[in-house]
């Protein structure tokens, strides 16, 4: 705690959109919690707000490995995860953890862990490199087989944690990894999702 103290006075929290210090994710920028459920095939989704303004500012700077919007993002989330869940973020890319040294999904589902009283279990992991980045829609669509459970997971309920909900085949290909290793998948919470879908950033 008092590292955490000092790493507070040296490096404060700086908004994600309008770079006030003192938070990341400001008052005055982050949209109203709104939980809404996102249009998906498979899962229920649930989001806390769109893919725009502050919202996309912040999921831009937890890929770009922002502890503190990790922290900000996991307490906006808390509110729409059952007490007591198990929460399986999807993993960020092996490429993205090198280069930022972060996996910031990951951060946000502790921090909303620790309001609601959930278990994080991080027992996904890609199964190839970086295959999302450059693929169009429909590309993306049919890729299958992009994740694996590390964990054998029979009578485990999962809950998936990820930043955002473009066109849901990541959060579908992650389902299908955890029901293979024997799981079953209550639904997913997600920060934001786009209003259309559009290309990953
Ligand atoms: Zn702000």
């Amino acid at each position: 705690m008092i590292l955490r103290a000092i790493l507070d006075a040296v490096f404060p929290a700086q908004c994600a959109a309008c770079n006030m210090l003192g938070s990341a994710l400001c008052g005055s920028c982050a949209p109203p919690f709104a939980a809404f459920t996102v249009a998906h095939p498979l899962l229920h989704v649930i989001a806390t707000g769109w893919y725009e303004d502050a919202l996309r500012s912040a999921v831009l700077a937890l890929k770009d490995g922002r502890r503190d919007v990790a922290e900000a993002l996991g307490a906006r989330i808390a509110p729409a995860i059952a007490f007591g869940s198990l929460l399986v973020p999807v993993p960020t890319t092996r490429a993205r953890l090198r280069t930022r040294g972060v996996d910031g999904v990951a951060l946000v589902a502790s921090t909303a862990a620790c309001f609601s009283n959930a278990t994080v279990l991080r027992t996904l992991e890609h199964c190839g490199g970086d295959m999302q980045r450059g693929r169009s829609r429909d590309e993306r669509l049919a890729a299958r087989d992009r994740f694996r459970a590390r964990d054998a997971l029979q009578g485990r309920a999962c809950t998936l944690v990820d930043d955002v909900c473009t066109t849901g085949a990541t959060l579908s290909d992650c389902a299908l990894a955890i029901r293979r290793a024997g799981g079953t998948v209550t639904g997913a919470v997600v920060v934001a999702a786009t209003k259309s879908p559009t290309p990953w950033e």
